[in-house]
């Protein structure tokens, strides 16, 4: 047998199946139209955005990285949470200002951005953070040709990275950012061309749940702020420091101790009150916020037992859940946590691998798991859904198709 993950808290059951946001499994499936099927919660959403706030420094701005989920009803939901959004594609910015967010709360990172969306860009007022020399120099000729100060940060290529961090996005050669020791002198040539000067945008790394590798990344990328700013010679008016919060899919993994980082950030952000007087801070999150608030509903088709081994085939799998099934930057696949939505309270009685409907060996969902006796025609939950789920799967993948989506 192998352990799944740790279900996340703010899921019960009723009448034994379960539920979401007060609503049962069954009736979430019959109102959407079947399965497989995506049900975010607007409360867990909301919950967890209150959690946040209370641990951080009342001072610092939450943004939200809609990669992470980019579906409408959350984007709405999350537009009135958060303080800010980071979009990486001029086709997330669409759909950022389709759920009403204002150009001034959107900034635009990431690497291979197009002459058009440099100009819808700077057109609307959204900030742009920065990734190559030549990009700067675009970006201004998109301001000349609308008539605007094109609205720009530089995000800084650190020379330190999150440790612990799942997917290491700073440190060494990287097509993200500028490197630290080229950042003051474009950023003194942008500022003589005129552009609104918006300041830093420091990323290190992305699912970090070690609170004091967090710690150390921010107080680097305080640090790293400061002596750029006392080179560029300009005040900073916004310093990004990344995110990296990360969550728990696997067995054994712990909730990252939010309240110690905030307390942490509280000391760092006062010891820079000085050199990074006026600077307003924000962090960054997407599966932070949304992960742990979605669960994806599939149905068991069959059930059959090869050489001893009992697999529940479903009508989902890596075409939606591409990070559960291992294939989604994991080194080893480990299961992320999983139920059978039908009997929720019931304990685990069989030990069984629950795979999809691809014709791939790649399509697992759970290895080895201890769950309650199934039926065809059950429904089973993987958790942790909320992020990298419906919009980062190769859903086209042998003519399957999207899942459906829903917020509660
Ligand atoms: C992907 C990404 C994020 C969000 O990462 P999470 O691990 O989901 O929090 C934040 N900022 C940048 C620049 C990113 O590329």
């Amino acid at each position: 047998m192998k352990p799944h993950g740790p279900i996340p808290a703010g899921y019960t059951a009723i009448d034994g199946e379960l539920a979401v946001g007060g609503r049962k499994a069954s009736a979430l499936v019959k109102e959407a139209g079947g399965t497989p099927l995506f049900v975010y919660s607007r409360s867990l959403l909301e919950q967890r955005m209150a959690d946040l706030r209370a641990a951080m420094p009342p001072a610092l701005k939450i943004h939200y990285a809609m990669k992470a989920n980019p579906h409408p009803a959350v984007l709405e939901v999350m537009a009135d949470l958060v303080d800010g959004l980071d979009v990486a594609s001029g086709g997330e910015l669409a759909m950022a200002r389709a759920a009403g967010f204002l150009p001034r709360e959107i900034s635009f990172a990431g690497p291979g951005k197009r002459d058009a969306e440099l100009l819808a860009a700077v057109k609307a007022g959204v900030t742009l953070n920065l990734e190559s020399a030549a990009e700067a120099r675009r970006a201004l000729e998109a301001g000349l040709a609308c008539g605007t100060a094109p609205r720009l940060a530089i995000r800084v290529n650190p020379e330190f990275e999150l440790r612990g961090s799942g997917m290491k996005m700073g440190g060494g050669a990287k097509p993200f950012g500028v490197d630290e020791d080229q950042v003051a002198s474009l950023a003194r040539t942008i500022i003589a061309e005129g552009c609104d000067w918006r300041g830093l945008h420091i990323y290190a790394g992305s699912q970090a749940l070690d609170a004091a590798a967090i710690s150390d990344a921010q107080g680097n990328a305080l640090a790293t702020a400061a002596r750029l700013t006392a080179e560029i010679c300009t005040p900073l008016p916004h310093l990004n420091l990344g995110g990296g919060y990360g969550i728990p899919y696997f067995d054994k993994d712990k909730p990252l101790d939010i309240a110690a980082v905030g307390a942490r950030l509280q000391d760092l952000l006062d010891d820079h009150r000085n050199d990074l007087q006026g600077t307003e801070f924000a962090i960054e999150l997407g599966r932070y916020l949304v992960g742990g608030a979605g669960v994806y509903l599939t149905r068991i088709v069959d059930i059959k037992t090869s050489k001893g081994v009992t697999f529940w085939v479903t009508d989902g799998g890596m075409h939606h859940q591409l990070a559960a099934s291992g294939n989604f930057g994991a080194v080893v696949r480990r299961n992320y946590p999983v139920a059978l939505a039908s009997r929720f309270d019931a304990p685990g009685e069989v030990e069984v691998n629950v795979v999809g409907c691809l014709c791939t060996p790649l399509d697992r969902l759970a290895d080895d798991v201890l769950l309650p006796q199934a039926q065809v025609g059950d429904v089973v939950a993987v958790f942790c859904a909320g992020a990298y789920g419906a919009s980062a799967s190769p859903a086209q993948f042998l003519g399957q198709g999207p899942a459906r989506e829903m917020l509660v």
